[in-house]
C-alpha cells in the first residue's frame, strides 16, 4: 500500500506540552505551605490566629494562581476558537491558542498590576519598546503621571472596617480552598462594559454546558455522499463517540500537505477531526479511517485531565499489535506507533473485526469492550430518537455560519470563567477585609469548579441558583452574611471534593473552636518594593502586609513557628488520610448499598442508578467523615505543648 494510506495524526502538539507545562509551574505554589520564617520570641498572637492568617495568606495566593490560570486558559479557548474558525488549517487554532494564552497572560498582568506598577515595570524594556507599548495600549499618560492616586490600599481598605460582618474566623477558616461578587469597584468604563456584554454570553455558556452532550458533530466542506458515508459511520458508533468530536472537515490537501489520510486534534476544549477527500473515497479503507480517528477523539475525552487520555495506561502501547492490510507491512505495524495508534487501530478493529482483535490481543478487546457498554447516561442519552435530534439540530446550527464553533467556545469558557471571576473576588475581598465579597468568589468557585466539567455542569446551575437566593435572604435580613458564608464554606469544599473536604475539616478542627480577637484581616499588597518585570513568568508574588483589625503587623508576630507547623502537617496529615480512605470506602460501600436499595426499588435499572447515586454520595459523605475524623487524631497526636 502506498505511503498515503497511512492513517496519522499529531496528537501530541506543542500545545499540549505548554499546558502541562502549565500544570507543573501552578503546583510549585503549595497552598498552605508553612512560611520560611521561624520565629522564637513571643507572639502577640494565639496559635489558632497565626494558623488563621497563614490560611489567609495561602488562600490569597491559591486564589491569584488559580485566576492566573483560568484566565490563560480561557485566552487559550478564544484565541484557538479563533484560528479554527479564521485562520483554518492546521496550525490555526496552535498560533491562535498561543496568541490568546499569551494575550491573556499580558492583560491579566496588567490589570493585576497598580498603575504606577505598570508604569515602573515598563521602564525594564528598553525606552523605545516602552513607547510603542505605552503607546499600543494607549495608558501612556495615565501611567506616567507621578502624583495619581494609588490603589485602595491600607488606609481605604480600613474605612471600610466598620461595615464588615464581625466574624472573619467563619469567613476565613475556609479560605484555603475558598473563594468572592458584587458590583467591581474601581473598573475602568471599558471592563465594565465589557462585563456587561459577557454577563448573557456568560449565562448561555453555562446554560449550554449543563446541557447534555448529544449534538453530532458539524460536517464540514462534504459532498452529500460524503456527509452520508460519515454520518452513517457515525451510526455504528456508541453516542459517547459520536460527542467525542464536534468538527469533522473534509479537506482536499490533507494527504499532499501532511501525508495523513485523516487527523484528529487535541485541543482540550475541542477534538477536531481531518479527513483527506481523495482518501475518503477509496471504499472499504474510509469507513476504518472514520472509526479511527473517532477512536482518538474518544480516548482524548476520557479522561479528567486533558493529556492523558484513555490510552495513557495498559494495556495500549504494548504488543501484541493488531496487523492492518491496507496500511501495514508485517514488519512495520501501524498501531506500533505509540499508545495513541495503538488505542485508535484497536478501537477500529473492535468495530470492524472484533474477532481479529480479541484473537491478537484480548486484553486489549476487553478494554475496549467495558469502554464502549453503556453506563447509566448513555442508557437514559443514546436512544435513536435523542440521536435523530442531534443529527438534525447539528444540521440546522450549521446553517449558520461559525454558530456551532460559537456554542462550543462559550459552553467551554463557563467554568474557567466563572472561576476566574471567584478568585478575583477572593483576592479582592481578601484585600479589603469584605465578607460579602468572600462569599460571593466562595460561589462563583464552586460553581465555576462544576461548570468545567460537563458531567457536572447541572450542579453549577444549581449553585448558582443557591448563590441567588442567599443574596436575597441575607439583603432582606433572614439570614445573616455569617450564616450565608458558611453554606459558601460548605459548598466549595463539597465542589472541590475529597480534597476540599479534608481542607475544611482540617481547618474546622483547628479552628473551629477557638475564639478570636480579630475581626478584620486585610492582605495588602507592600507599597514600595523592588520594580518587577513586565511580565512575570511566575506565580509567585511578594508578601503582602497584614493588617488585622485596621492595624499593621509585624511579619514575626504572626509567622508560623516550627510548632504551629508541625501542628498543621499533622492534623492537615490526618485529615488527608481520613479523607481518602472514607472516599474509598464510601465509593465502594455507597455503591453496593445503592445497588442494593435500587434494585429492591425498582429492579436492574434502578439497580444501575442506586449505585450511580450511591458512589457520589458514599463517597462524599464517608470523605468528609474521614476527613474530620483523622483531622481530630492528627490533632489528639499533636504533643507540642504550645498553645500560645
Ligand atoms: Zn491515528
Amino acid at each position: 500500500m502506498d505511503s498515503l494510506n497511512r492513517i496519522h495524526e499529531a496528537p501530541v502538539g506543542h500545545v499540549e506540552r505548554a499546558a502541562v507545562h502549565r500544570k507543573a509551574k501552578v503546583k510549585t505554589e503549595e497552598p498552605g505551605a508553612a512560611r520560611p520564617h521561624d520565629s522564637v520570641e513571643k507572639s502577640n498572637f494565639t496559635r489558632e490566629d497565626r494558623i488563621r492568617i497563614a490560611f489567609a495568606r495561602s488562600a490569597k495566593g491559591g486564589a491569584a494562581v488559580m485566576k492566573k490560570a483560568t484566565g490563560t486558559y480561557s485566552g487559550f479557548i478564544i484565541g484557538a476558537a479563533i484560528g479554527f474558525g479564521l485562520i483554518g488549517g492546521i496550525y490555526g487554532p496552535v498560533i491562535g491558542g498561543l496568541a490568546g494564552s499569551i494575550g491573556a497572560m499580558v492583560l491579566e498582568e496588567v490589570s493585576s498590576k497598580k498603575k504606577a506598577e505598570v508604569a515602573d515595570s515598563l521602564k525594564h524594556i528598553g525606552s523605545s519598546v516602552k513607547k510603542s507599548f505605552q503607546h499600543a495600549l494607549s495608558i501612556d499618560k495615565k501611567v506616567s503621571k507621578p502624583g495619581q492616586k494609588d490603589q485602595p490600599g491600607a488606609v481605604q481598605g480600613a474605612r471600610e472596617v466598620s461595615q464588615a460582618p464581625q466574624d472573619v474566623k467563619e469567613s476565613v477558616r475556609m479560605s484555603a480552598v475558598s473563594a468572592a461578587s458584587g458590583p467591581e469597584q474601581g473598573q475602568s468604563p471599558t471592563s465594565r462594559v465589557l462585563g456587561i456584554l459577557m454577563k448573557p454570553v456568560h449565562a448561555a455558556g453555562k446554560a449550554l454546558q449543563a446541557l447534555p452532550k448529544f449534538l453530532y458533530p458539524s460536517i464540514r466542506n462534504a459532498t452529500a455522499a460524503e456527509r452520508e458515508l460519515i454520518e452513517k459511520t457515525l451510526d455504528q458508533l456508541p453516542l459517547k463517540s459520536v460527542v467525542s468530536t464536534e468538527f469533522i472537515t473534509v479537506n482536499p490537501n490533507l494527504a499532499n500537505d501532511m501525508n495523513y489520510a485523516g487527523l484528529a486534534r487535541n485541543l482540550f476544549f475541542m477534538h477536531p477531526i481531518d479527513f483527506d477527500k481523495g482518501e475518503l473515497a477509496i471504499e472499504g479503507f474510509n469507513k476504518g479511517t472514520i472509526i479511527h480517528e473517532v477512536g482518538h477523539t474518544r480516548d482524548f475525552s476520557e479522561s479528567l485531565v486533558p493529556y492523558f487520555g484513555a490510552s495513557s495506561k495498559a494495556p495500549w502501547g504494548k504488543a501484541p499489535y493488531v496487523y492492518d492490510s491496507w496500511i501495514d507491512t508485517p514488519t512495520d505495524l501501524y498501531a506500533s506507533t505509540n499508545h495513541w495508534e495503538d488505542f485508535a487501530q484497536s478501537y477500529k478493529f473492535y468495530h470492524e473485526n472484533p474477532a481479529e482483535l480479541q484473537k491478537v490481543n484480548p486484553a486489549k478487546y476487553e478494554a475496549i469492550k467495558k469502554m464502549e457498554e453503556p453506563g447509566l447516561y448513555d442508557k437514559v442519552m443514546d436512544k435513536s430518537g435523542i440521536r435523530e435530534a442531534g443529527k438534525k439540530i447539528s444540521q440546522v446550527i450549521d446553517k449558520v455560519p461559525g454558530l456551532r464553533l460559537a456554542i462550543e467556545t462559550v459552553s467551554a469558557i463557563s467554568g474557567p470563567l466563572t472561576i476566574h471571576r471567584g478568585s478575583g473576588k477572593i483576592i479582592k475581598s481578601l484585600e479589603k477585609g469584605d465578607a460579602k465579597e468572600l462569599f460571593d468568589g466562595k460561589m462563583d468557585l464552586a460553581s465555576g469548579i462544576a461548570y468545567s466539567s460537563k458531567v457536572a455542569a447541572p450542579a453549577g446551575m444549581a449553585i448558582d441558583a443557591v448563590h441567588w437566593y442567599l443574596n436575597r435572604a441575607v439583603k432582606k435580613g433572614k439570614i445573616s452574611q455569617e450564616k450565608a458564608d458558611d453554606i459558601a464554606t460548605r459548598t466549595l469544599s463539597f465542589a472541590a471534593g475529597p480534597v476540599g473536604l479534608s481542607t475544611h475539616a482540617a481547618l474546622d478542627e483547628m479552628l473551629g473552636t477557638e475564639d478570636t480577637d480579630i475581626k478584620k484581616i486585610q492582605l495588602v499588597e507592600p507599597k514600595d518594593k523592588a520594580p518587577v518585570p513586565f511580565i512575570k513568568f511566575t506565580w509567585k508574588r511578594p508578601q503582602a502586609d497584614v493588617i488585622i483589625n485596621g492595624k499593621k503587623v509585624d511579619a514575626k508576630d504572626i509567622a508560623l513557628t516550627k510548632d504551629d507547623k508541625i501542628y498543621i502537617a499533622k492534623v492537615g496529615g490526618g485529615a488527608a488520610v481520613g479523607g481518602v480512605a472514607g472516599t474509598v470506602l464510601g465509593y465502594a460501600g455507597g455503591a453496593a448499598a445503592g445497588a442494593v436499595l435500587g434494585g429492591l426499588i425498582a429492579g436492574p435499572i434502578g439497580a444501575g442508578v442506586g449505585a450511580f447515586l450511591g458512589k457520589f454520595i458514599g463517597s462524599f459523605a464517608l470523605s468528609s467523615v474521614g476527613a474530620k475524623t483523622g483531622a481530630r487524631l492528627g490533632k489528639m497526636l499533636d504533643k507540642s505543648p504550645e498553645k500560645a
